[in-house]
């Protein structure tokens, strides 16, 4: 089985996959984490270039030609050797994000993007796919203090506005794709948010 995890900042995705796992590893189900841009050796030197702000250098295609470059190899080497094993691949990030960072964003068109999925991905599709979906203030005000610089009690217009932007495009996303895609309201204690996320998957996936 196949689950991707999306949302924007302060989210809580790498926490609730690390739950998810433990308890699909206590019910002796196999399963790994793995993470997008990233999850294989060569992705991960292309995440690093990415983060790096290689970006601000390069057209917006040319970047996104990157994160699609780091997926072919994490899709290849890592993501379908395991499904093909049976083994459960859990995903931080995937294609929702390149639709909503580099499309919704950054403007990259949509037959940019198809034409990158066709060659990536092909028809591999995630069983499920979790947005957890908390307000912008909240995802800001978590992401702020994971940084260690205290969250501050206004943020900047700019940066509500992009977090507004990418929530709005994971709910269009979600409300496109219903059957694929589970929006889960993040905004609540770990151990709610995981019990939120054990319920979508066990109506959708384990039944
Ligand atoms: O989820 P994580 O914190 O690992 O993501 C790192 C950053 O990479 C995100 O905050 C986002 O700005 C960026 N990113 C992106 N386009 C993608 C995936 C991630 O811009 N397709």
């Amino acid at each position: 089985r196949f689950i991707t995890f999306e949302g924007g900042e302060g989210s809580g995705k790498s926490t609730q996959i690390r739950i998810l796992a433990e308890r699909l590893q206590a019910a002796k189900l196999r399963a790994i984490v793995t993470r997008e841009p990233g999850g294989s050796p060569g992705a991960e030197i292309i995440r690093h270039l990415v983060l790096s702000g290689v970006g601000k250098l390069l057209g917006a295609d040319a970047e996104t030609l990157l994160f699609a470059a780091a997926r072919d190899d994490h899709v290849h080497a890592v993501i379908k050797p395991a499904l093909e094993q049976g083994i459960w691949v859990l995903c931080d990030r995937f294609a929702d994000s390149t639709r909503v960072y580099q499309g919704q964003l950054g403007n990259v068109l949509p037959g940019v993007l198809n034409a990158m999925e066709r060659v990536t991905i092909g028809d591999l599709k995630p069983d499920l796919t979790v947005i957890l979906d908390v307000p912008v203030e909240v995802g800001l005000q978590r992401a702020a203090a994971r940084r260690g610089s205290g969250a501050p009690d206004r943020f900047e217009a700019e940066d509500i506005a992009f977090h507004r932007k990418l929530r709005d495009a994971y709910r269009a996303i979600a409300a496109s794709d219903p059957q694929r895609c589970v929006v889960i309201d993040a905004d609540a204690d770990l151990d709610t948010v995981a019990a939120r996320v054990w319920a979508a998957l066990h109506d959708r996936v384990l039944t």
